[in-house]
């Protein structure tokens, strides 16, 4: 990815939905969400585990208005974009609720910078799994220790591996219940309820991102590409050679925190 492959004179950036109409059955939809959610909050202890996605503002926001006994986490993985951070702190504001901040065990942080510097995940599929392991997967395994049941914001519209997530399932690999209460809503039914909610997001949604994870692994989409093209965006059999930064859209004086 480079500055030539995205020629300005190409199709315009993606732009999250905005004053979308009341999709059909949306109250069904919204009342089966609140079920799963008072359902999951049976497994007590229960948490959600958030990235501060749109999906996970809209559960966070579902959990603070039913005062459901559901913690919240969030991994911070040290490389989350500035833009995160700040909503970070918005929302723990705005709802007088905190997020749990999970962080990598210290050791294993210090190895990993030893072992290879920040721009080590672009020269090879191992080392970026390395990464993953020691900034996301580990901690979220130390997160979820003790919990009977935890929550995500999976939506089966949000790609074909995610096409037949239910709303409850038993997750094997942590041992626990799993709980996906908006497994089938979709992109519409999503911003209509954040819109009519006021719900805070990230102000990334405006600027090209349609899935955003860490800052170094997330770029923004052009609209006709898939919603996660812009995770872990460059080639996996690309050269050992670091990729050109993707260009960017202009940046919009629009910030949708409430
Ligand atoms: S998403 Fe990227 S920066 Fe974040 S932990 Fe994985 S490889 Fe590292």
């Amino acid at each position: 990815m480079n500055q030539q492959s995205l020629p300005a004179t190409t199709k315009p950036w993606y732009r999250r939905p905005q004053a979308v109409a009341c999709p059909d059955q949306f109250g069904t939809l919204l009342a089966d969400s609140v079920a799963t959610l008072r359902r999951a909050a049976t497994h007590s202890p229960c948490a959600l585990a958030s990235s501060l996605s749109a999906e996970d503002m809209v559960l966070f926001h579902l959990i603070q208005r039913e005062r459901l006994p559901i913690g919240t986490f969030a991994l911070d993985t040290g490389r989350l974009p500035q833009a995160t951070l700040e909503l970070w702190s918005t929302v723990e504001s705005h709802y007088g609720a905190s997020i749990e901040r999970i962080v990598p065990t210290g050791t294993r942080l210090a190895a990993l910078k030893a072992a290879q510097d920040g721009s080590a995940i672009y020269e090879s599929k191992a080392a970026r799994e390395l990464c993953c392991t020691v900034r996301k997967t580990e901690p979220l395994r130390a997160a979820l220790a003790g919990k009977r049941a935890w929550v995500t914001g999976l939506r089966r519209a949000q790609s074909a591996g995610r096409a037949h997530v239910p709303h409850q399932e038993h997750d094997a690999g942590f041992g626990l219940e799993k709980f996906n209460p908006l497994a089938d809503w979709t992109d519409e039914a999503l911003w209509y309820f954040i819109d009519l909610e006021n719900i805070p997001v990230s102000p990334l949604y405006d600027r090209g991102y349609a899935s955003i994870g860490c800052d170094p692994c997330t770029r923004p989409i052009r609209f006709d590409e898939h919603p996660r093209a812009g995770r872990w965006w460059w080639p996996s059999a690309a050269p050992s050679t670091r990729p050109s930064p993707p260009c960017r859209p202009a940046r919009s004086s629009r910030c949708s925190l409430a």
